[in-house]
């Protein structure tokens, strides 16, 4: 944006450097903290109690720069799907997913967001995988999705969003900072005040940096995406499971510090695949990891993304997989997908209309 700096990318310490330097008040750092984060203006010209000299200061080599909404989807389940461009002219989706209650209440309105645009990690059952990485998101950027699906969630439902997942587009841990850093926006209780139940961090494994949460005692809850419970089958689908830094192996350790240094117990997210991994002796093999530590699982059942080889479990097979689960002693719940008919579900985003 000719030359200037996204506002939203600052730090509050930041932005106490920025006011201190452009010779303002100390308290003039908090007032701008809080039109950015709490009320999320779109432009500086709204900062209305901040002297009109400052407001040029900061206009001259700043700007405001949440993702822009450019497309809405609606699904007949109503979730939303959201296309959105970032102030480098990439694009990235967001995701609002309404759980209602018997009333037709919205009782839990849960915000997807994505982390990069496109993703590195290549596994082999996901539509944004095949889009190769090209950009970290900032801290804003992150948690802008969220301030966004916040605004529609109150005008949609009459209340704000409710919790948060890193399970858009990208591995979250591939860009710890600016996660790490959203989260506590997220958190902040000036902002969307969410607990550490309703921030929820899902990696595909990497085990340092899942032991580095713990280390950091960033307060998120973590979901892992297991989808295989050998190394075999893991690495056959995804490439991060090669590596002996990212293997089942590193994976229970980082788990097992995990879990003891937090006290919190993990999710394995596991996608079912009819024939590749919902056979009896699988459903054996996920039990011993979900043994590892304090854990539950949760099921999806898989969207199949067209051209990608893999279907989805029939609902006998999931049947007999789950008592086996059950018999093992382990949490299990089934996520059925959600507005698959807007392809916005898990695997899905893959900005298939972005031009
Ligand atoms: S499943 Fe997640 S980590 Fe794997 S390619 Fe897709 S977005 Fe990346």
């Amino acid at each position: 944006m000719d030359g200037k700096s996204d506002l939203t990318a600052l730090t509050r310490d930041e932005l106490s450097a920025l006011t201190a330097g452009l010779g303002q008040a100390k308290y003039r750092a908090g007032q701008l903290y809080r039109w950015l984060f709490a009320r999320r203006v779109q432009s500086i010209a709204e900062m209305s109690d901040l002297p009109a000299a400052f407001r040029a200061q900061l206009e001259s080599a700043y700007f405001v720069g949440w993702p822009v909404e450019v497309r809405r989807d609606v699904s007949t389940d109503g979730t939303i799907k959201l296309l959105l461009e970032l102030s480098s002219g990439r694009r990235i989706e967001t995701v609002l997913i309404p759980d209602f209650d018997e009333d037709g209440t919205a009782e839990r309105l849960t915000v997807c967001v994505s982390t990069q645009v496109g993703c590195a990690m290549g596994c082999s059952f996901c539509a944004t995988g095949r889009m190769g990485f090209s950009q970290n998101l900032h801290a804003g950027e992150i948690f802008g999705q969220a301030g966004l699906a916040d605004r529609i969630a109150r005008e949609r439902f009459g209340r704000g969003i409710s919790n948060v997942v890193y399970m858009g587009m990208g591995e979250p841990l591939q860009n710890y900072e600016q996660v790490v850093r959203s989260v506590a926006l997220l958190q902040d209780p000036e902002t969307l005040g969410l607990g550490i139940r309703r921030v929820t961090i899902s990696t595909v494994g990497l085990a340092s940096r899942i032991r580095r949460l713990a280390d950091d005692g960033v307060r998120s809850s973590l979901a892992i995406s297991l989808h295989a419970p050998d190394d075999a089958k893991r690495s056959s689908i995804m490439p991060v499971n090669r590596s002996a830094r990212t293997d089942l192996d590193a994976l229970r350790e980082a788990v097992v510090h995990y879990t003891k240094t937090t006290g919190r117990r993990v999710t394995y997210e596991y996608c079912m695949f009819r024939g590749f991994n919902d056979s009896t002796s699988d459903a054996a093999n996920l039990v011993k990891v979900a043994r590892w530590a304090p854990s539950k699982v949760n099921l999806i059942l898989y969207n199949p993304v067209p051209g990608l080889g893999f279907e989805r479990t029939g609902e006998a097979d999931l049947e007999r997989f789950i008592r086996v689960l059950v018999a093992g002693g382990v949490t299990v719940t089934v996520r059925r997908s959600r507005g698959q008919d807007i392809a916005a579900a898990c695997g899905q985003l893959a900005l298939e209309d972005a031009g």
